[in-house]
C-alpha cells in the first residue's frame, strides 16, 4: 500500500496516484469483497479526492470514485425480517428419500411403507413437495411497500445484508413496481440472481480485452455485478433474478402453499423460474433430480442442485428451523459436472521450476457456464495410469478449481495412438531431463524463456507478491521490451518502460508502480514464496520464516538446522541451502534489495508466536561489535521475539547488549543503572525462543 497520504494532493501525479488507490480500494470491496481498509478510511481517501478535484478542476479524471453514483458512505446495511437461512444439503437419492421419511414423520403422518419392505422399496410420502431448481447465484432480499419496489438487500450472514437498491432496479428483469391493483401494503420477497451464460461469456470477453482479471463462474460474476456503484456498467452486464420466496405479505391473506406462492410471485409480475414442480412419491422426487441433473447444461443458467420444500405452509412452523436452515426443506446438490468431448492433443508447457506439464487441447466445450478449451492433464504418470490418449473423447470436470481437469477417458483407449512423450524442452529445445523419483521431466536450462516468464509470473502472483496488475501479456511484452531479465527487474520497472508497452496509459502505468510499492511489504515468507525454490510452497515457506525471521538470515543457516522444522524434510532442506548457495541467487537477492526489497524485515508471526518470551515489549540497545553475528541480523532477532531495538540509551531503555569495544553507551547505561548484558548471553535468550521453534 502506498503510505495513506494524510492531506488532499498537492500535484497531479499524487492526485492520480490516489486515483489509483481509491479505485484499487473499491475494486477489493466492491468487486472482490475483500477490503484492506475499514470503510472509515476509504471514506477519508475519497474526501481528500474531492477536495483536490474541487481545488483542480483540471485534473478530474472522468472515471475518479468520486464520480460514482453513490459512494463508500452510502454503503448501508439492512437488517432482515424475517432472516434469511441456508439449506441443509443432500448429496444422494437416499439422502433425499431420508430427508422425504423425517418430513413424514415429523408431521405425524403415516409413513410406514406400504408394501414390499422387504425389497427396499422407496417409501412413499404423502407428504406433497414442491422441487425446484437451485440457481447458483447470489441471493438477494426485496422489499415492495404499496407495490413499489423500496429496498434491495444481499443475504450478507442471513441476519444483516448490504443495500443494493439502485442496483436491484438495473436487474434485465424486474420490475420496480408490482402488476398488482390494488398492492399489498408490505411484500418481503427473497430470490437469487443470476448471470446467463451467454451474458457470462460476453463480460470475461470484454474483460479479456481489456486485461482485466475474469470472473472465475457466473456466480461470482453476479455477486461481483451487485455491489457495482457504476449502474451503467452493472446494467450492461445483463444480470437477472428469479423469486421463489415469499416471505412476508402484509394487507393480503398469504397463498398456504409453495405451490401456490409462486403461482401469486407471477400473478404479481415477479419474474419465477419455469420448471418447479409438486410431487407426491419420492420416486417422483428422484426422478426430479435425476433428470435434470442430467439436463442441466440445457438451462441458460447454472444450477448446482435441485431444492426439495414441504409444500404446505403452515406446518412449517410447526417443524421449524435448525439454526442454519429450514427443517422442512433440503437441497440436493449435484456432484460436480463432467462433460465429454474429443482430446484434439496433448501439448507441453514448461512452468517456473522447468518442469514440463501436459495441457489437453480439447475440442471447445461448455462446462458449467463456460467454454473450456484447453485443461490439465496434471502428469505423465497420471495419463498412462488413466490411459488417456490423444485424439480419443475424455471427461472434462470444473470442479472447484478455475482451471479445468479431464478426469479420464469417455470411451475405449484401445484403438487410438499411444502419446508421445517429450525429450527436448518445446520453448528452447534443450533436452530435457527426468530425475529419480520425480514424475515430471524438466528443462534444466536457466535461460530457457519459459522458465523465465513462468517464474516472473509466479513471482507476481496473488498468492507470492501480488502486483496486480502485471498479467500475462504484459509480463511477456516487458520481457520483449528487454525491461524484464529476472523477477527482480519487476522491483526496478520504471513508469517509461511500462508506458513503452502497448496500450499502456499513464493511470495504467501507474497503478502497476503502485501495486509494485506494495509488493515490497509483504511479509518474508510471502517473498520467499514468491522466490520459486523447489519444493517450497506457501506454507513451507511461513514456517522457515517463522524459525529464521528473515530472509537474509535463512540464507545463512545450514539444512541440518532447517531439516525437521515441521513439514521440512532433508530435500527441502537441502534445496533452500542449495538455492542459497548459488551465486546467481545470490545476485538476485541483491537486485531485489537494490530494488527496495528488505532482506532484513521480519516474517510478523514470528514475533506473535514468540508472544511469551521475556524481550517482548523491551527496550534493547546494541552497542560494541558482536562477534558471532552482525548488529543488524542481531537486531532482526530480537525483534523477531518482539523487542524495541534503539539507538541510544535513555531511562526508557531495559537492556543493553555490549560486545567489543563499547563505548559511551555503556558508560551511559551504567550511569543510569541499566542492566547489560554480553553477547554470550545475548545468544541464550535468543536460543529461547529457537526451542519454540
Ligand atoms: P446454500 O447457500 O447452499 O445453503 O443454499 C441456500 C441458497 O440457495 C439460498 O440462500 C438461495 O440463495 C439459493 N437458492 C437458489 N435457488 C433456490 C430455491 N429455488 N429455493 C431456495 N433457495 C434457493
Ligand atoms: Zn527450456
Amino acid at each position: 500500500m502506498l503510505n495513506a497520504p494524510q492531506q488532499a494532493p498537492a500535484s497531479r501525479e499524487d492526485y492520480l496516484a490516489l486515483v489509483a488507490e481509491v479505485a484499487r480500494h473499491a475494486r477489493l470491496y466492491y468487486e472482490d469483497a475483500a477490503p484492506e481498509i475499514p470503510d472509515s478510511e476509504y471514506d477519508r481517501l475519497l474526501n481528500l479526492l474531492a477536495s483536490a478535484e474541487a481545488e483542480h478542476p483540471q485534473w478530474l479524471q472522468a472515471d475518479s470514485p468520486t464520480r460514482r453514483v453513490g459512494s463508500a458512505s452510502s454503503r448501508g446495511e439492512h437488517r432482515h425480517e424475517p432472516r434469511l437461512y441456508s439449506l441443509a444439503n443432500a448429496y444422494s437419492q437416499e439422502e433425499v428419500a431420508d430427508f422425504l421419511k423425517r418430513l413424514g414423520e415429523g408431521l405425524g403422518g403415516n409413513p410406514a411403507p406400504v408394501q414390499g419392505a422387504l425389497f427396499h422399496e422407496p417409501v412413499p410420502t404423502v407428504v406433497p413437495c414442491m422441487c425446484e431448481l437451485k440457481l447458483d447465484g447470489a441471493s438477494l432480499s426485496l422489499i415492495y411497500e404499496q407495490g413499489l419496489l423500496t429496498l434491495a438487500a444481499t443475504r450478507g450472514d442471513g441476519e444483516t445484508g448490504e443495500v443494493v437498491t439502485e442496483q436491484a432496479g438495473c436487474l434485465a428483469n424486474l420490475p420496480r413496481r408490482l402488476a398488482l391493483d390494488p398492492p399489498p401494503a408490505r411484500l418481503v420477497v427473497r430470490g437469487e440472481v443470476v448471470m446467463e451464460h451467454a451474458a457470462f461469456q460476453a463480460l470475461n470477453a470484454r474483460r479479456a480485452e481489456a486485461g482485466d482479471r475474469l470472473f472465475a463462474n457466473p456466480r461470482n460474476a453476479a455477486a461481483g455485478s451487485l455491489k457495482l456503484l457504476d449502474l451503467d456498467e452493472l446494467r450492461s452486464r445483463g444480470l437477472s433474478i428469479y423469486l421463489y420466496d415469499l416471505a412476508l405479505l402484509e394487507g393480503q391473506p398469504m397463498p398456504s402453499t409453495q405451490e401456490a406462492q409462486l403461482a401469486w410471485l407471477k400473478l404479481a409480475g415477479l419474474p419465477v423460474f419455469p420448471h418447479a414442480r409438486r410431487c407426491v412419491e419420492v420416486a417422483e422426487v428422484q426422478d426430479y433430480c435425476t433428470h435434470w441433473e442430467a439436463n442441466r447444461t440445457s438451462l441458460p443458467v447454472d444450477t448446482d442442485g435441485v431444492v426439495i420444500k414441504l409444500d404446505a405452509v403452515p406446518p412449517r412452523l410447526e417443524l421449524g428451523w435448525t439454526a442454519k436452515a429450514p427443517r422442512w426443506a433440503v437441497a440436493r446438490k449435484f456432484p460436480a459436472q463432467a462433460v465429454a468431448t474429443r482430446l484434439m492433443a496433448i501439448t507441453w508447457q514448461v512452468g517456473r521450476t522447468g518442469v514440463v506439464t501436459p495441457v489437453a487441447e480439447l475440442e471447445p466445450v461448455l462446462v458449467q457456464g463456460s467454454t473450456v478449451g484447453r485443461a490439465t492433464l496434471h502428469n505423465e504418470d497420471e495419463i498412462r495410469r488413466k490411459d488417456i490418449r490423444p485424439g480419443m473423447r475424455v471427461w472434462v470436470e470444473k470442479g472447484g478449481e478455475v482451471i479445468p481437469k479431464v478426469t479420464g477417458p469417455a470411451e475405449d483407449p484401445a484403438p487410438w495412438p499411444l502419446p508421445q512423450w517429450p525429450e527436448t524442452c518445446p520453448e528452447c529445445a534443450h533436452a530435457l531431463v527426468r530425475e529419480e523419483g520425480e514424475a515430471a521431466r524438466r528443462c534444466p536450462n536457466p535461460a530457457c524463456p519459459a522458465v523465465r516468464q513462468a517464474a516472473i509470473l509466479h513471482f507476481v502472483s496473488r498468492p507470492a507478491l501480488d502486483v496486480e496488475g502485471l498479467g500475462e501479456k504484459l509480463v511477456t511484452e516487458l520481457i520483449r521490451l528487454g525491461h524484464l531479465r529476472s523477477a527482480a527487474d519487476v522491483l526496478h520497472l520504471s513508469l517509461e518502460a511500462l508506458l513503452e508497452c502497448e496500450r499502456m496509459g499513464e493511470k495504467s502505468a501507474l497503478n502497476v508502480l503502485s501495486a509494485i510499492e506494495d509488493s515490497r511489504k509483504r511479509p518474508p515468507s510471502r517473498l520467499l514464496f514468491a522466490l520459486g525454490l523447489r519444493g517450497v510452497g506457501e506454507k513451507a515457506a511461513r514456517t522457515l520464516l517463522r524459525h529464521a525471521a528473515t530472509v537474509n538470515r535463512l540464507a545463512a543457516l545450514p539444512a541440518e538446522e532447517l531439516q525437521g522444522l515441521e513439514g521440512v524434510g532433508p530435500r527441502m532442506a537441502a534445496s533452500v541451502e542449495a538455492w542459497f548457495a548459488l551465486p546467481e541467487n545470490g545476485q538476485l537477492l541483491a537486485r531485489l534489495a537494490a530494488g527496495g526489497m528488505d532482506l532484513d524485515q521480519v516474517e510478523p508471526s514470528h514475533a506473535s508466536a514468540a508472544s511469551d518470551h521475556p524481550l517482548r515489549g523491551r527496550t534493547v540497545v546494541l552497542t560494541g561489535t558482536l562477534s558471532g553475528m552482525e548488529r543488524r541480523e542481531a537486531q532482526a532477532r530480537l525483534e523477531a521475539l518482539g523487542a524495541k531495538v534503539s539507538g541510544s540509551v535513555s531511562r526508557l531503555t531495559h537492556l543493553v547488549v555490549a560486545g567489543e569495544n563499547a563505548g559511551s553507551k555503556l558508560e551511559k547505561a551504567r550511569e543510569l543503572q541499566i542492566p547489560v548484558v554480553g553477547e554470550e548471553e545475548l545468544m541464550a535468550m535468543l536460543k529461547t525462543n529457537e526451542a519454540e521453534g
